[in-house]
């Protein structure tokens, strides 16, 4: 089956000053969207802005939503209000929420209920940290499946995206081998032939995600089961539309 590919580019808590918001919206609109679903996911401050800004056909994907609606949830964003703004896409589980913000994977399986329920579509974060993945694949296999495992119920091709991120990849400079990288979203799509449907698997994109860059992007590209990246430090630079035109 063949599957669209999809790039994103998580802004995480950048820029500093709109100046430079501007740029990396021309950037943005400097993406060709007609191979390949283009995302961005800025700063809650600037997601209303990027919504007016972005006229290529690129979505803005906020970085989080809360699990449960408006009302008193004091510092967070609702997927209601999100749907108001005509967002129709939301980024979770992203190892920096996992890791600073206590997000688990309980929390992530009822915000993922939350956000389809609403008819949004999510891109969903997995990944191992350093010493999994210094054991192997079957140790880091056991992380993806723990964070996979409770959302599998909610697994459909035309509403999630899977972005594996390898932790000790992200932001390090170290990137994941296209070997590495490969062998791992084969046997996410495995597992999820095996523990949700064989249309599911060959279906659902897997986007890799972890110093992606415009010199690796197309070796990785090249990779059957990489449908895509989930792009933090090159987001912020102009060679993220040379890493979209990579796998388009
Ligand atoms: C990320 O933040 O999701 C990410 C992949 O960052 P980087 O590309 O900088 O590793």
């Amino acid at each position: 089956m063949a599957r669209r590919p999809i790039v994103g580019g998580n802004w995480k808590c950048n820029p500093d000053s709109m100046s430079k918001l501007d740029e990396l919206i021309t950037n943005i609109n400097n993406c060709d969207t007609s191979k390949c679903d283009v995302y961005v996911s800025p700063s809650p401050l600037h997601v209303t802005y990027c919504m007016d800004k972005v006229t290529n056909g690129a979505h803005v994907c906020p970085q989080n939503c809360n699990f449960k609606g408006c009302g008193a949830y004091t510092g967070e964003m609702a997927v209601e209000q999100m749907k108001d703004l005509k967002i129709g896409w939301v980024l979770i589980g992203h190892s920096e929420r996992r890791e600073y913000f206590a997000e688990t994977d309980t929390m992530l399986a009822q915000k993922l209920k939350y956000i389809l329920d609403a008819g949004m579509k999510c891109v969903f974060c997995i990944g191992e940290k350093l010493p999994e993945r210094e054991k192997g694949l079957e140790a880091t296999m056991a992380v993806c499946i723990s964070q996979l495992e409770q959302i599998k119920g909610l697994l459909d091709p035309e509403k999630v995206v899977i972005a594996y991120e390898p932790v000790w990849a992200i932001g390090t400079g170290v990137t994941a081998t296209a070997e590495q990288a490969q062998e791992t979203h084969a046997a996410i799509r495995k597992w999820i032939a095996g523990n949700v449907s064989e249309e599911c698997a060959a279906g659902i994109r897997i986007q890799y995600g972890g110093s992606a860059n415009a010199k690796n992007a197309p070796e990785l590209s090249a990779c059957p089961d990489i449908d895509g990246f989930l792009v933090g430090g090159a987001s912020l630079k102009p060679e993220f539309v040379d890493i979209v035109a990579a796998i388009s």
